[in-house]
């Protein structure tokens, strides 16, 4: 994939359930992480910081309701979609499961073709180039479909990785990266990578956009990272 795979949650404590509905989701590209109940998903939400979550309403112990308040409250996590899956039909329940700040809702048994459609709706928000859009930063345009990068009048050369970490950044422009944070996202949490070639590739990017001259659109954020703008 051309940019960073984007991350989805599944919150299931149906195994079968779970496996079908991780299985389908990696097979359109997805990374998944798999949480069984709601103390295991708050854990996965601070460590894997999914762009997507699918939560099942009926868990043991904290309930998918639960969880999906308290994701809403803390500012880290507001942003990040929540699908509900739930038995129950009635429209009482939908009502609250949206009330609760769910971006959307599912009634069981659902088809998973459904999910994927709504999982991809949401992805376009939170995730513009992964889902294929083209994103313009300034005088910079980056079209995920295509691999193209251009800078004004300009079409700029990168590398997969430069690319990778431009796309990044553009799909949140102004929020600060930490070189953890961008080597999990741009080379994955499989690979052993030192943050220093984050530094390395970081200073790669900045040549690639000012091949042809302009201004240097990186922030290097003392003791924090990286930022576009
Ligand atoms: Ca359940």
């Amino acid at each position: 994939m051309n940019v960073a795979a984007p991350r989805v949650l599944v919150v299931e404590d149906e195994p079968a359930q779970r496996e079908v509905l991780s299985y389908n989701l990696e097979a359109e590209g997805f990374a998944v992480s798999r949480a069984e109940d709601g103390d295991e998903a708050l854990l996965c939400v601070d460590e894997d910081q999914p762009d997507i979550i699918v939560l099942d309403w009926m868990l043991p112990g904290v309930s998918g309701i639960e969880i999906c308040r308290r994701l809403k409250m803390r500012a880290e996590t507001r942003n990040i979609p929540i699908i509900m899956l739930s038995a129950r039909s009635e429209e009482v329940d939908r009502v609250r499961g949206l009330e609760t700040g769910a971006d959307d809702y599912i009634v069981k048994p659902y088809s998973v073709l459904e999910l994927m459609a709504r999982v991809r709706t949401q992805l376009r928000r939170v995730r513009p180039a992964a889902s294929g859009q083209v994103l313009e930063f300034d005088d910079i345009k980056l079209d995920a479909e295509t691999h193209r990068v251009t800078r004004g009048e300009h079409s700029l050369k990168l590398g997969p990785t430069e690319f990778r970490l431009l796309s990044t950044f553009m799909e949140k422009p102004g929020r600060v990266w930490s070189r953890e944070q961008l080597l999990d996202r741009v080379w994955g949490r499989d690979i052993y990578v030192d943050t220093r070639t984050v530094d390395v590739h970081i200073g790669r990017l900045r040549k690639a956009l000012c091949q042809h001259g302009g201004g240097d659109p990186v922030r290097t954020v003392r003791g924090a990272g990286y930022a576009l703008g």
